[in-house]
């Protein structure tokens, strides 16, 4: 661990090495893996991620916004981006990125073929994304006959998988709910490509999903929070390394009487002498206010011992 200067976020890549290839562990060799790097990577740093895990061969990304891989096409990421949360008015944006849609609705769906014809695209991916459950994002399972008909009016577009999204991997108290959405995914994905005639990739599981649904890989695998070092579990956090370390200095030390107030709105009140230390950083970073006034600690490592009353205010 190296030291701070001032106040930085520590991005441990050899960690996320790490996290890729315990994952990966679990999966069969042929199963392709998507990485997901939407809000800056959970709040990291999704061009470096990206960078990283192209270099370990990851099959594909996928963020939330189109702005978001635009980003990372600018930053010269090269893999395929699915975009799992576009818009109507970015269709133009996606197919001039190279960015492939989460087609979740017929009126997004009828909107990128309009635009995807008009440039005169042949075969340009999709990904079509099913609601088993969650009730996010998704066709539903009556929809397939309506979605098959409207693909086979165009060539502009070709679905290159179905997907779906658990609503509850981690909890194995939830356990039948999970086994009846793989369920309804599977008779989804039956459905449409006997309907269809294509066979696209399938794919349902996030990090948790991963772990406890080792049946449900199907063709891919989709992580996020399980590269960035969580298993979503006490027990599987154990085989994970945190990516992110958060470090900072103490700015300055205030000796303080007792009955003195502290931090906005005179949250504290000391009840004796205290000394009090200021670290640089705040809300304004990120750093929410609910863990102001004791509620929220930090790690003090000190070169030689001094006695301080540690408080974190923010
Ligand atoms: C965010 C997201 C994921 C990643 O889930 P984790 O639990 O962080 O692994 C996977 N799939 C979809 C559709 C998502 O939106």
């Amino acid at each position: 661990m190296s030291k701070a200067l001032e106040t930085i976020l520590e991005i441990d890549l050899s960690a996320l090495t790490h996290n890729f290839n315990y994952l990966k562990s679990k999966l069969q060799p042929q199963t392709k893996f998507l990485a997901v790097v939407k809000a800056f990577a959970y709040g990291s740093d999704s061009v470096e991620i990206a960078k990283h895990l192209q270099k370990l061969n990851v099959d594909y990304f996928a963020v939330a916004y189109t702005q978001e891989g635009i980003a990372l096409r600018d930053a010269g990421i090269k893999t395929p981006i699915l975009v799992l949360h576009p818009q109507s008015i970015n269709a133009e944006t996606l197919i001039d990125r190279c960015l492939e849609p989460n087609i979740y609705s017929a009126k997004l769906l009828n909107d990128f073929i309009t635009v995807a014809e008009q440039q005169g695209q042949k075969d340009y991916p999709i990904h079509l994304k099913f609601n088993t459950g969650l009730n996010r994002l998704g066709f539903n399972q009556k929809d397939v006959d309506t979605v098959v008909a409207r693909l086979k009016s165009t060539t502009a577009v070709y679905v290159k998988s179905i997907f779906s999204h658990l609503a509850a991997s981690e909890d194995l108290n939830e356990k039948d709910f999970t086994l009846q959405q793989i369920e309804t995914f599977k008779a989804i994905a039956s459905s449409f490509k006997s309907k269809s005639g294509i066979e696209p990739w399938l794919h349902l599981c996030n990090t948790s999903g991963i772990i406890n649904y080792p049946e449900a890989h199907f063709n891919m695998v989709r992580s996020g929070i399980g590269l960035y070092g969580f298993g979503n579990s006490e027990l599987e956090d154990k085989y994970f390394k945190p990516i992110a370390n958060l470090k900072s200095v103490v700015s300055q030390i205030h000796e303080i009487d007792k009955g003195k107030s502290v931090g906005y709105n005179r949250a504290y009140t000391s009840n004796r002498n205290e000394r009090v230390a200021t670290i640089p950083i705040g809300h304004a970073d990120g750093l929410s206010r609910i863990y102001g006034n004791k509620k929220g600690f930090v790690l003090l490592m000190m070169r030689k011992p001094i006695s301080l009353v540690m408080f974190v205010w923010i």
